[in-house]
């Protein structure tokens, strides 16, 4: 059993289905099941301010896929909800990053984990803080502490 935790983001069409239908995907990749997922968030646009606010949650999956495969799937994941890659930090119909998988450090062409930008973000940190606030992050003790840091103004719970 491995835990891993991924984070999701959505600002195109109806962002709380797709949240909710992408959480339903995960729970039915093979040799994975969803074990928890935070409340839906609504979040300020980052990076780029002229768009939409975003809908973001976390959840934590135990599963058998190794990393590499856990990846591919949630790419197939936003490929079938119909993500288009545009713009850098631009409006998406769905975003899946894998945070953190317990054990795996890694930084090659594919994948870097734990998630190099995650501990900046408190549109990830908010929802993540729901189901792992003691989770350990590279440079800072637990998720908790460090979003107690973090601006969360204009950040919203939904569900
Ligand atoms: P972002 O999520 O940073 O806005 P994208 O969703 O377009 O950007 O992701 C771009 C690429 O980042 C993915 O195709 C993937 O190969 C790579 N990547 C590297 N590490 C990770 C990770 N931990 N989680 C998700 N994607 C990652
Ligand atoms: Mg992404």
């Amino acid at each position: 059993m491995t835990l891993a935790y991924v984070a999701l983001g959505s600002n195109l069409g109806d962002p709380q289905r797709q949240i909710l239908d992408a959480i339903s995907a995960l729970d039915t990749l093979p040799g994975t099941r969803l074990l928890q997922r935070s409340h839906l968030y609504r979040t300020p646009p980052w990076g780029l301010l002229e768009q939409p606010p975003f809908v973001n949650a976390a959840v934590q999956l135990d599963t058998e896929l190794p990393p590499h495969a856990l990846l591919e799937a949630l790419l197939e994941i936003e490929a079938r909800a119909g993500r288009v890659r545009a713009q850098r930090n631009g409006p998406r119909t769905l975003d899946l990053d894998l945070l953190h998988v317990d054990g795996v450090r890694l930084d090659d062409q594919r994948l870097t984990l734990p998630h190099p930008r995650m501990a900046e973000r408190a549109f990830v940190l908010l929802p993540l803080n729901d189901i792992a606030p003691t989770l350990p992050m590279p440079a800072y003790p637990t998720v908790a502490e460090r979003l107690a840091q973090l601006d969360t103004g204009g950040c919203e719970r939904l569900a």
